[in-house]
């Protein structure tokens, strides 16, 4: 079925790919699946999509190219017939407090429109309905619908006096300059306690402001006039972007909380652009609406002079109720959306976009959503098709693979035991074919036999929270309970936002990178390093600094990095090995220094399994076991953490995690880049983690984790204003019977 104008990949070398030769058909939906870290990665968005990025590149001018050697060019021989890449990530959106669903979708700009063309007052044009422009912004908040407010009750300590240190602020502390600024006023009983305090000295401590004590005490400067402690910290820490803001910040952030704008009341406009309306609604009245109710008020709107845009309007707000956003608003700001629906709104704008014959590229865009929104989402895959473009998708979830007119599987495992293409061909082709993918395609999964018994109980209580319908919960401890519903029902509001609040405790594990210098690899991340250093600073008699990355013993063209990366303003980082070193990252000297044989640079190239029959010192052996045991034992220790894939990240934390404290922890959506296979391995570790006597939350979608939960808490009914309530809690098999569940009907299939 090969035809003349598909995608053809050549001898693809990229991270673990070994020579793969590839052929993808042009306007169908190819669907690409293997484990975690078999390489999917790496042929889609390291070689196929790198390669188009390159190509677009190639049109800047000679000035910037010449600057680069080896610029992003993919390690492959040859992509042919390659089209124009638009790839849809789960980068988030991000932004600031400016920019809105509504403002990234454009809905915002058509509703100003609008309101500019029968909004009554007639106000003016379009712009003066932007919150981003002065003339249309509200005054006091800057047009940002909330101002910052120091929140008193982390500010001081009611318990202490002043000679204590009751305001908790690092340069108000007892003997700090600010401190003396009070105790010397004359104006307080310096050893009384602040809950003592009358309410006019705790006005005058806090509020008060620009007079003279009139009996200060020695230390006061005579000239100074009084400033109670608020408006100083305002003045010095939250108005200014001074240096002192910035040293701060942590402590600032720590007493400053946002609070509504009193002016506006979030809408963020000026009064006059408030009071234009159509029917009895102003622009901030329609930017605070869910999109479905916002669909219902357009629609309401009968001008026949505005018809194009109100249609333009309900077209695209259908498209965000179509890939599962209808609880969001349009002024929702974008920081505060996840991976996954950051995705969906990139999807939204392509889909305004006629174009054709391009190619778009999808990271697992089942992401966040409930089995129930899954269709959803394969319609529109299926609409940007059947629009004459290519689609191709990296997917776990067998409702997506299923849509697929041509899977490849990557494998047949992970690292340097993957990096080739097992399959590739049709779905059902697929289906009858002995791979690892589709091993668990025909499977059918079981229900957990032995329910553990919960060893007390965590409690919520009358959570509101967002869209919370004023919920009380239960939180079996000792177990491990799924927390299900679609998308927007308020999973992560209630464990994420409202659980900290009564167990701040609680350990959250996510796929997030992990925090650590570019220099962090495997051994530093677990610690074998500085143990390994020891061990090489022994043997040779040499101090074991010299084997740092920061140390003299460095390489010094590269500072032990082993690459050289170059910055460019305006795209991404290129990075090329170090020719001083070859990438090995020490100076000569410090690679003569041998172990057991092997220099420095030799065991940090060695895997987790070779390292083990190497190092049998208990320090080093356990870590390494660890990771051996969650699967990741085809890994170099010396591998920096930013190149391990999503999945391989979050086994690396868990197998840490294997070895701490933490009692009670919660996965937001682990399953996030895992291959079922990998699933098995993270019930695995889940349940060991609960059988060492932790308490373990998840929110998930993946049918195969909840089965396998010992309890399930499932909200709903719907999404946004529509969800927010408790629709079962219990053991997960009985929420098949509970027909208000329907996270329950999707388990019983
Ligand atoms: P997937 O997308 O299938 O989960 P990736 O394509 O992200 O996997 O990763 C493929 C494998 O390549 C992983 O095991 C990863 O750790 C490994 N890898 C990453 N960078 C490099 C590199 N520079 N050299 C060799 N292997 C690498
Ligand atoms: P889930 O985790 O089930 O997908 P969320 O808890 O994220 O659901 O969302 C529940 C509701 O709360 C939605 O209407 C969502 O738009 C709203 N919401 C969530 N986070 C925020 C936030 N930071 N600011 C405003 N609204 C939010
Ligand atoms: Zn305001
Ligand atoms: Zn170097």
């Amino acid at each position: 079925m090969i035809k003349e104008d598909d995608i053809r990949v050549v001898g693809g070398r990229e991270k673990n790919l070994k020579g793969v030769h590839v052929t993808i058909p042009k306007k169908q939906i190819t669907v690409f699946v293997g484990v975690s870290g078999s390489g999917k990665s790496a042929l889609v968005f390291d070689t196929i999509a790198a390669e188009s990025q390159r190509q677009f590149n190639e049109s800047y001018s000679s000035f910037i190219r010449n600057r680069l050697p080896h610029y992003g060019q993919p390690e492959v021989d040859a992509i042919e017939h390659l089209p124009a890449v638009i790839v849809m990530n789960q980068k988030r959106i991000g932004g600031n407090a400016r920019s809105t669903v509504g403002t990234v979708t454009d809905i915002y700009a058509l509703l100003r429109l609008l309101f500019s063309r029968i909004g009554t007052p007639f106000v003016g044009y379009s712009d003066v309905f932007s919150f981003n422009n002065p003339q249309g912004m509200c005054p006091d908040c800057e047009g940002l619908g909330k101002v910052k407010d120091i929140n008193v009750d982390r500010l001081i300590d009611r318990e202490k006096s002043l000679n204590e240190g009751a305001i908790l602020f690092p340069t108000f502390m007892p003997g700090d300059v600010r401190w003396k600024r009070y105790v010397c006023t004359g104006l307080f009983d310096n050893d009384k306690k602040l809950k003592d305090y009358t309410d006019e000295e705790m006005d005058t401590l806090l509020h008060k402001s620009g007079f003279k004590p009139p009996n200060p005490t020695e230390g006061w400067p005579p000239t100074s006039l009084y400033e109670g402690v608020i408006p100083r910290i305002k003045r010095t820490y939250l108005y200014k972007d001074s240096r002192d803001a910035k040293r701060y910040q942590e402590a600032i952030d720590r007493i400053v909380s946002e609070k509504l704008c009193a002016s506006c009341c979030g809408g963020r406009l000026n009064p006059r652009v408030l009071s234009c309306k159509i029917n009895g609604k102003s622009i901030a009245d329609c930017a605070g609406m869910q999109v479905s109710e916002l669909i219902r008020f357009i629609r309401s709107i009968r001008e026949p002079d505005v018809q194009t845009v109100t249609d333009e309007i309900v077209k695209r707000l259908g498209n965000l109720l179509a890939v599962g956003l209808g609880y969001l608003s349009m002024n929702r700001e974008t920081p505060s959306l996840s991976g996954g629906e950051s995705q969906r709104i990139k999807m939204v704008r392509q889909l305004g976009s006629s174009l054709s014959d391009l190619l778009y590229i999808f990271d697992e865009p089942s992401i966040g959503l409930h089995p129930h929104d899954v269709n959803t989402i394969n319609r529109l895959l299926k609409q940007l098709r059947d629009k004459g473009n290519t689609v191709l998708i990296v997917e776990h979830d067998p409702d997506v693979i299923q849509i697929a007119d041509y899977v490849v599987e990557m494998g047949p495992r992970a690292g340097t035991h993957g990096g080739e293409v097992v399959f590739q061909g049709s779905f059902h082709e697929l289906l009858s074919s002995p791979t690892l993918t589709a091993g668990y395609l025909n499977r059918h999964l079981n229900f957990k036999r032995e329910i553990r018994k919960p060893g007390g109980w965590l409690a919520i209580e009358h959570a509101t929270m967002n869209n919370l319908k004023d919920i009380s919960v239960r939180i079996p401890a000792g177990v491990m309970t799924a927390v299900t519903g679609v998308a927007g029902s308020g999973k992560s509001t209630l464990i994420r936002q409202v659980l900290p609040r009564y167990y701040p405790e609680a350990i959250f594990i996510d796929q997030g990178a992990i925090h650590a210098s570019n220099r962090s690899n495997l051994a530093t991340y677990t610690d074998i390093f500085d143990t390994i250093r020891t061990l090489f600073a022994k043997e040779n008699r040499v101090n074991s600094s010299l084997f740092s990355f920061n140390s003299e013993g460095a390489c010094p063209h590269c500072k032990g990095l082993g690459i050289i990366s170059t910055d460019l303003a305006f795209m991404d980082t290129v990075s090329s090995i170090c020719e001083a070193c070859e990438g090995k990252r020490y100076t000569e000297q410090v690679l003569s220094y041998r172990f057991r044989g092997k220099s420095i640079s030799d065991v940090l190239a060695m895997t987790v399994e070779d390292a083990l029959n190497m190092f049998h010192e208990k320090e080093i052996e356990t870590p390494l076991k660890r990771l051996k045991e969650v699967g990741l034992g085809y890994l170099t220790l010396g591998q920096p953490l930013s190149t391990l894939s999503g999945g391989e990240l979050q086994r690396a934390k868990l197998a840490a995690e294997l070895e701490g404290e933490g009692n009670l922890y919660v996965l937001d959506e682990p399953t996030t880049g895992l291959h079922m296979s990998d699933v098995e391995l993270l019930i695995g570790l889940m349940n060991r983690l609960v059988e060492r006597g932790s308490t373990l939350i998840v929110i998930e979608h993946n049918l195969q984790v909840i089965r396998q939960a010992d309890w399930m808490i499932d909200l709903g009914p719907g999404a946004g204003e529509e969800g927010g309530q408790v629709m079962f809690e219990g053991i997960p098999k009985d929420s098949i019977d509970c027909s208000a569940s329907i996270t329950g009907r999707y388990l019983g299939l």
